[in-house]
């Protein structure tokens, strides 16, 4: 599979399913839409460019993912159509955790506790179909290397946040 099938595959399978079977937005008031100052944003996914345009008006950056590399982060400024929204925001607040095995599971994404109440919650606390489709669309992003790349350095970035000791 190529990288813009990944994502493409990706965007279809999360298709409509939010954290929540109810809004999540209305727990928070919608904090992770209230568009990005500087520094922030949404790290663009391997691939997502090639099959994905986004609003002119959406600051476009790149920072160092470490571990990966340099990488496209979009800024927007919030809130956004659903179909624009960005794969990160599809997943969020999920995130990928490297598996010994080589293959991916997801977690809580530690990165959005200082905006998102669901993040100091167990996964379990989410609709069962969006975390299981999140986990099916970071199994098919790993299926190219790049994105295998991307997600093992995400991963890293989470452990580092969780434990800022565990740097190597
Ligand atoms: S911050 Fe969390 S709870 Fe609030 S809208 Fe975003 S994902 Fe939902
Ligand atoms: S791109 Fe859309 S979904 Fe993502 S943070 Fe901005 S407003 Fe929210």
């Amino acid at each position: 599979m190529d990288l813009s099938d990944s994502i493409s595959q990706s965007i279809e399978r999360i298709g409509v399913l939010t954290p929540l079977r109810s809004d999540c937005g209305r727990l928070c008031g919608a904090a992770c839409c209230q568009g990005n100052e500087a520094g922030q944003g949404m790290l663009v996914y391997p691939g997502e460019l090639l099959v994905r345009s986004f609003p002119q008006s959406w600051r476009r950056e790149r920072v160092t993912l470490p571990g990966y590399g340099s990488a496209p982060l979009i800024c927007c400024d919030g809130p956004c159509e659903r179909e624009e929204r960005p794969l990160a925001c599809r997943v969020f607040p999920l995130a990928p955790r490297l598996r010994p095995d080589g293959s991916f599971g997801v977690r809580m994404n530690p990165r959005g506790r200082p905006v998102c109440p669901l993040c100091h919650k167990p996964v379990s606390s989410l609709d069962p179909a969006f975390a299981r489709a999140v986990e099916d669309v970071f199994s098919i992003l790993s299926s190219h290397p790049e994105g295998k790349r991307f997600l093992t350095a995400l991963s890293r970035m989470s452990d580092v946040y969780d434990n800022p000791f565990s740097r190597d």
